[in-house]
């Protein structure tokens, strides 16, 4: 349920509401909108009508009952788009980000080289894994907690905020210690006993789709993060499962503008997990502007021919510079403006 303020309603009106919703047994979550505030009404026993009952109420407007099974993530509890602050740099809302680099951390030169030319060419936010899920046990897995001291070397040199994957329970503490933005990765999308550890973290989550969710799965493990106190949470389109072979998945783009409908989360579309090939990525990017994403995500190595995971699927630095070139225009078109790095602070 949503109890709807009317739109003069003061804080002391809205705080009133609020005591009364806990007296009943529930919890209330307050969203302060532009024009009016809206409660939500979560948890307790499902007793309809006592929240009806709070339409009564002076300044509330209406009591509005919410069909769907997320409620955190819906766009009737939040109605504004939500905006996520990470050192000063928003992802949401008018502002386009990027996140770039590759998909592995594998030495120290090779990280600090990648951070030096996706900072060269606008990325704001740096990308690498240093525990990696792959497919194979005798893949490479990761530089553990070397790879996360690289991170945070990188960051320091050259102030890009880092986004990295956590996979399991166990380690969420040592990652959330040297990361910015702690990534769920599509393999463990719907690993309920991680989902519910990251509600305790006080860190934003970047949630990618897993490549067999459907869109109201992967709104319910945001869910998930959610109900657990942490609503700090960006998805990410990385492409499902489908049965073409051509590309590595296929980039469900129609998902960029349903979820804009469902949820007021930002969303940003990763292009090079999505097909796989590097030669398709900087189209996808575009693609993935015009549908509305709020950023995007792509991997870039210095020498792909030499990296340790996915080095078909990231961009050499000459052609990520050029993808952000021609990504520009397009970002204008689509009414956002690129967030920059002079936009960060130091807090
Ligand atoms: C990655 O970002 O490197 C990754 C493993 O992505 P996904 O979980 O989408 O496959
Ligand atoms: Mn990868």
């Amino acid at each position: 349920m949503i109890v709807v303020m009317r739109k003069k309603a003061s804080d002391e009106s809205v705080g009133r509401i609020v005591t009364k919703i806990q007296e009943l047994g529930f919890q209330a979550h307050v969203s302060k909108g532009v024009e009016r505030s809206i409660i939500g009404v979560i948890g307790g026993v499902d007793d309809k009508t006592k929240i009806e009952n709070l339409a009564n109420l002076s300044d509330v407007e209406s009591v509005v009952p919410i069909m769907k099974k997320y409620k955190l993530a819906s766009r009737e509890f939040h109605p504004d788009d939500s905006v996520i602050n990470i050192r000063g740099l928003k992802i949401g809302g008018d502002n386009f980000v990027v996140v770039a680099g590759p998909c592995s951390v594998e030495s120290r030169e090779q990280l600090l080289e990648s951070a030096e030319i996706v900072k060269k060419y606008g990325a704001v936010f740096l990308r690498g894994g240093a525990f990696k899920p792959r497919t194979s046990p005798y893949s490479f897995q990761g530089l553990e907690e070397l790879g996360l001291k690289i991170l945070a070397e990188a960051r320091e040199t050259y102030g890009l905020p880092i986004v990295t994957e956590i996979m399991n329970p166990r380690d969420i503490d040592l990652v959330a210690e040297y990361t910015d933005v702690l990534q769920v990765g599509a393999r463990n999308i719907q690993n309920f006993s991680l989902l519910k550890e990251l509600g305790r973290v006080r860190k934003p989550i970047l949630l990618k789709r897993g490549m067999m969710t459907t869109i109201e799965e992967w709104l319910m493990s945001a869910e998930y993060v959610m109900a657990g106190g942490n609503e700090e949470i960006v998805l990410c389109e990385r492409g499902i499962r489908t049965f073409e072979t051509a590309s590595r998945n296929t980039l469900d783009l129609s998902a960029v503008p349903i979820l804009k409908e469902k949820t007021h989360l930002p969303v940003i579309v990763d292009p090079s997990h999505a097909v796989g090939y590097w030669q398709f990525v900087s189209p996808l990017a575009k693609a993935a502007v015009a549908a509305g994403a709020d950023g995007i995500m792509v991997e870039v190595h210095p020498r792909p021919e030499e990296a340790l995971s996915d080095g078909g699927q990231s961009l050499k630095p000459e052609r990520f510079d050029r993808m952000m070139q021609e990504l520009k225009p397009f970002i204008t078109a689509a009414g956002k403006r690129m967030v920059s790095l002079d936009e960060k602070s130091n807090a």
